[in-house]
């Protein structure tokens, strides 16, 4: 059980996004008063889960107007708080300007928010979701690890600009972080960097990556087959516990790999088969890496992507998260289940 001082408020940043959504609910479930800057308070369809979420807990919600890209913006929210949980950052693969759509928020976004805590006498810790991205790039480079497993010492050097820029971003948004945390002694970083996330969602309309590709094996667009692309999966209800236990065990530090399977995408399809199979067009076989490779442009995928991370393993060191945070994971089956039966509820895939 977590020692939570409740007499505090504390801030999340994107408490509108999946991720954070229940981050927000265990917060409120554990009774604290949560500061929720979001870029538009006025869009009550974007908050309205949240509020409600509050209306059945012992915590309360607040919001604020706060954007990654205007400096300062954050300082009314942060007022008061003992913990900064920033989670917000654009996770969002096909992208028209890198630099603009997701270098610039994931990286001035960081800036923004870490100046803000220097600023603010309370602040005791600060609690950022990056992500594996800022280990590695592909499953391969999980090859070129020592051990052929990607630990927190790794950071990813293979992301560009050019070449899987979200990673990139991710990369540079939790240095500048620790250069940040490295300049001061008030408060400290905790980092939290979970692979792939999956699970259902506390918000209506996710926009998340993470519900583009569980939507590619119900919709049919994968039919003749899943490939086998190297991953490790999180449920998003146990990344928000390990984002408590990150602010709120005392001796937590450094980073810490949040993933509880290593697995691929035609094993996720396989793991839906015995609920989902019958009614929906899932995956049943693997799609070749020969043929997956010719269709890739057709795809919009690249090709060298695809020599990199099909039926390739992809391998991490989970023992710093579950030794440290105290975590421990639910299987990938109920997961993935939880996740598809509420978009199938919601209408997401068509029948087959
Ligand atoms: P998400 O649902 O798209 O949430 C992103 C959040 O960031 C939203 O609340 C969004 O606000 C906010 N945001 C984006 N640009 C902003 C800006 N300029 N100013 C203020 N807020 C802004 O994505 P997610 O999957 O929950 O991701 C949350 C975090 O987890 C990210 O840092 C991501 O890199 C990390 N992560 C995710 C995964 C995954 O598989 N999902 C894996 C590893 C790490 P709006 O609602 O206003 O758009």
């Amino acid at each position: 059980m977590l020692d939570i001082d409740r007499s505090a408020p504390v801030m999340v940043t994107g408490a509108t996004g999946y991720v954070a959504g229940w981050i927000v609910k265990a917060l409120l479930d554990a009774g604290l008063t949560v500061h929720a800057p979001v870029r538009d308070p006025a869009k009550t369809e974007k908050t309205a889960h949240l509020t409600a979420l509050a209306e059945d807990a012992p915590g309360e919600i607040h919001f604020f107007k706060a954007d990654l890209l205007d400096p300062g913006s954050y300082g009314e929210a942060m007022q008061g708080c003992s913990v900064v949980f920033h989670t917000a950052s654009p996770f969002t693969i096909n992208v028209k300007d890198a630099q603009r759509d997701l270098i610039d928020p994931a990286v001035k976004g960081t800036r923004n928010v870490l100046e803000e805590a220097n600023r603010t006498d309370t602040v005791r810790r600060v609690v950022l979701t990056s992500s594996c991205a800022a280990i590695y790039t592909d499953a391969i480079d999980c090859a070129k690890a020592p051990g052929g497993v990607l630990t927190e010492e790794l950071w990813n050097d293979t992301a560009s600009l050019e070449y899987q820029p979200y990673s990139y971003s991710k990369t540079l948004a939790e240095r500048e972080a620790w250069n940040i945390a490295a300049d001061q002694d008030r408060w400290d970083l905790v980092v939290i960097n979970p692979s792939l996330v999956l699970g259902p969602a506390v918000n209506d309309l996710p926009t998340s990556e993470s519900f583009r590709i569980i939507k590619m094996l119900g919709d049919g667009s994968m039919k003749p087959g899943a490939p086998k692309l190297g991953l490790g999966v999180v449920d998003v209800r146990d990344l928000a516990e390990a984002h408590l236990a990150a602010a709120f065990t005392p001796e937590a530090e450094g980073r810490h790999i949040v993933s509880a399977h290593a697995t691929n995408t035609f094993e996720i399809a396989k793991a839906l088969q015995d609920r989902f199979g019958g009614s929906y067009p899932i995956p049943k076989r693997p799609l070749p890496k020969w043929l997956f490779w010719l269709v890739a442009p057709t795809a919009g995928v690249e090709r060298v992507f695809v020599a990199r991370n099909v039926n390739i393993p992809w391998r991490a060191d989970n023992s710093k998260g579950l030794r440290a945070l105290g975590l421990s994971y639910r299987p990938l089956k109920e997961t993935v289940e939880d996740m598809f039966g509420q978009m199938a509820d919601r209408g997401i895939f068509t029948k087959s």
